[in-house]
């Protein structure tokens, strides 16, 4: 199912962990649907940046989620959040430097990166934190600071 002209359902839903398992990742009615919003600010984002962008992690069902240790309040779990990377635009901390001064027009709510145990990737989300400072940051391992910082 094509949720947006680059992005499908599968793609969005794809779990190494949920397959592993045996969990059942398929969202429910009002995470599809959020999940239409999320891939439609990944095109704007793919436009911005004039290369494919590849989702590493989008839904993931509140089992999946646990299974991976994410927190319970994830944007993943409802559909709001895609981890993403964009090798041929260079290094997640390249792209996300390049993404965060845009993330109003981009309709990006909330943008990390993520350093953790030698993988990096950038976090994007439809949703916009309670607090502005939470807005642009970067988690390196278990620690989390403001902005894009170079870990
Ligand atoms: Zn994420």
């Amino acid at each position: 199912m094509q949720l947006t002209p680059h992005f499908t359902l599968a793609e969005m839903t794809a779990s190494s962990t949920a397959q592993r398992l045996g969990l059942d990742n398929t969202p429910t009615a009002e995470a599809l649907q959020r999940l239409v919003l999320t891939a439609a600010m990944l095109e704007r984002v793919r436009a911005h940046l004039g290369v494919p962008v590849i989702v590493t992690s989008g839904y993931r069902s509140r089992a999946v989620n646990a299974a991976v240790g994410g927190v319970t309040s994830s944007d993943h779990a409802i559909g709001s959040a895609a981890d993403i990377v964009a090798p041929q635009f260079g290094a997640p901390y390249d792209l996300a430097k390049a993404l965060a001064p845009h993330i109003n027009a981009l309709g990006i709510g909330q943008i990390i990166y993520e350093s953790v145990g030698g993988k990096q990737w950038v976090h994007l989300s439809i949703r916009t934190p309670d607090k502005p400072v939470n807005r642009v940051i970067t988690v390196h391992g278990r620690n989390t600071m403001a902005g894009i910082q170079e870990v």
